[in-house]
């Protein structure tokens, strides 16, 4: 007869429960702590490797592509399910010699094969795993966002101010950069931080970890992968249909999460909403999330790029003489939408409004004074660079976001996992395609 751990696996695997059976075979008197082996503690816990942790991705056994009970062997980084004898983690832990693993849900540590709980009490190493996975945060210390932090690497980063890609070289851009213009929005940034989100929505619950991420002092690396929101998202039909364009992934983000939080839904309301009267035929009052530009089409025999002043984009809506709006509520933050884009184009990407918005820093609406925060902006892939027949190809839509780090008075550019400060006087010279101002005094 094979050893336990060399029989062949149940063509059913997926439905054997690994954990139930296994739970009672961890007794109270077997586990060990740095007090009460120290030696065998240390030698399992030198054994981590924490540059082959990545817990950004979707938590499935390796082996059987379940979800559930599923552990993170922390020598190799791999998942497995369950922990009993017939379980892949187990035959992991004897084929490899890899012997120390975490539970994905619990976030206890175990040692197998021996199925010991492995207590974890004040261990630097597994404390900084544990955060790894779902940081947590406390009023106080969030007032002191952003800081200083190095990742274990040994890289210098402000938390706030990470890479954001995913591990298609940044395929999904145009949802990297709102995730990132939404954890800036501080009050927003602060529900997903500070609050308990179990057993609430899914969506709030994948945000609230990402979130979580681009604000950790501790990470591991000094970027984050999306990847486990974005395959969260595949499922939802009704976004597969929209356009890959920032400001209609965030108007379906913003319009869901209200719906799903009715406390979110207050906050987004309170900070973020506007109000504009509407003259045209019956006049009537309106909420808004953004105010949308439109560029001035100019000849196209035009040879220099094109620029407008934001201030005379913004008459449209800022004009006490408009006879089409008039703006009543303007909210703390304000979205500013710049409308390059004509869905009804054979080539959208390549036929956009290409228009330079010249802006600065400050910007005063209707006697209200905003300062600039995020601003994502858009670049191109030629279709003449990737493909054989350019003139059937549209141009494929890169996109970026420059971020204000108010602590040391500096602006930083995200370009998928890179990011490099930007000198101010520069954030013009590029396509802005959505902004967020904030009020000042
Ligand atoms: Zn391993």
């Amino acid at each position: 007869m094979l050893p336990l751990h060399k029989r062949k696996h149940d063509k059913n695997i997926e439905r054997i429960d690994y954990e139930t059976t296994t739970v009672k075979r961890v007794k109270r008197d077997r586990s060990i702590s740095a007090d009460s082996d120290i030696g065998r503690f240390h030698s399992l816990v030198s054994t981590i490797n924490l540059k082959k942790l990545n817990f950004d991705f979707k938590k499935v056994c390796s082996v059987t592509l379940s979800p559930t009970h599923v552990y993170c062997c922390l020598v190799c980084g791999k998942y497995f399910q369950g922990r009993n004898e017939r379980s892949p983690a187990f035959v992991h832990s004897i084929d490899s010699k890899h012997h120390i693993f975490i539970n994905m849900n619990s976030l206890e540590y175990f040692e197998l094969p021996e199925n010991i709980q492995i207590e974890a009490v004040d261990d630097k190493i597994l404390k900084v795993i544990r955060y790894a996975i779902c940081p947590t945060y406390s009023n106080d210390a969030i007032k002191e966002f952003p800081l200083e932090c190095i990742d274990t690497y040994g890289k210098v980063y402000a938390n706030g101010f990470i890479g954001v890609t995913d591990s298609s070289n940044n395929h999904s851009a145009f949802i990297n950069v709102v995730l990132m213009l939404i954890g800036h929005i501080n009050p927003i940034r602060n529900f997903f931080l500070l609050t308990d989100l179990q057993g609430e929505n899914l969506l709030l619950q994948k945000l609230s970890i990402l979130m979580r991420k681009i604000w950790s002092p501790h990470l591991i690396r000094n970027y984050i992968c999306t990847d486990e929101f974005l395959d969260f998202l595949v499922i939802n039909k009704q976004l597969q249909k929209l356009p890959k364009d920032p400001k209609i992934f965030l108007l379906w983000l913003i319009n869901n999460l209200a719906i799903k939080s009715k406390i979110l839904k207050q906050q987004l309301m309170l900070h973020c909403q506007g109000k504009i009267v509407i003259k045209m035929n019956n006049k009537k009052t309106i909420p808004f999330w953004n105010l949308t530009l439109d560029l001035p089409v100019f000849r196209s025999d035009f040879n220099a790029v094109p620029q407008v002043k934001i201030g005379d984009l913004l008459k449209k809506y800022d004009d006490e003489d408009s006879e089409k709006y008039t703006l009543k509520q303007l909210p703390h933050f304000l979205i500013l939408h710049f409308n390059r884009f004509d869905a009804k184009s054979e080539f959208p990407i390549k036929n956009r409004n290409q228009t330079l918005v010249e802006f600065n820093e400050l910007l005063t609406i209707r006697n209200t004074n905003y300062k600039l925060i995020s601003n994502i902006i858009h670049s191109v892939k030629r279709a003449s660079d990737v493909s054989s027949e350019p003139n059937k190809k549209d141009d494929i839509s890169l996109w970026k976001i420059q971020v204000y780090n108010n602590n040391i008075n500096k602006w930083f550019e995200v370009d998928g996992s890179t990011i490099k400060e930007k000198n101010p006087e520069f954030l013009f010279i590029n396509e802005t395609y959505l902004q967020i101002w904030e009020k000042s005094s």
